[in-house]
């Protein structure tokens, strides 16, 4: 693969599911599953920051991966930095339900949850491999 990061930015919902489970799979992918290959900043900083953070897209290539239709990653890094490479919507692969129920307490994650985390972070995955291989 070739020797690129690419940078994964995921909202930051607390107010529904699907933004925890966003958060959970961008860190699986970034800590476990494509270590080395992928950086992110938090989507708060980047759309407080400076220059550094609004560079972020131009220096990567990014991935936005939004917690609901709302797309606030996407339209964040498309508003700060003109461009995005690939979006997820988590919807799309858990269901729309399932993202905008309530959020649910980090105590109470359960099972079906880390198969959803894995499910998402696949997904991730496939996106940044086709970026890699680029
Ligand atoms: S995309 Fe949806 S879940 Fe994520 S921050 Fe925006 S409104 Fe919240």
């Amino acid at each position: 693969m070739a020797d690129i990061q690419v940078g994964v930015l995921s909202c930051s919902g607390e107010e529904y599911l699907g933004g925890t489970l966003a958060r959970m799979a961008v860190r699986k992918v970034m800590e476990e599953m494509r270590p080395g290959k992928v950086v992110t900043l938090c989507l708060p900083l980047y759309i407080a920051g400076g220059e550094e953070e609004r560079n972020f897209a131009k220096d990567y290539p990014v991935i936005s991966v939004d917690g609901c239709g709302k797309y606030c990653a996407k339209n964040a890094t498309l508003r700060f930095s003109g461009v995005v490479r690939d979006t997820i919507n988590i919807a799309d692969i858990v269901g729309e339900d399932t993202v905008l129920s309530e959020v649910v307490s980090m105590r109470d994650i359960k099972e079906e949850h880390y198969l959803m985390v894995n499910r998402i972070a696949d997904e991730i995955c496939q996106k940044v491999d086709v970026i890699l291989t680029e």
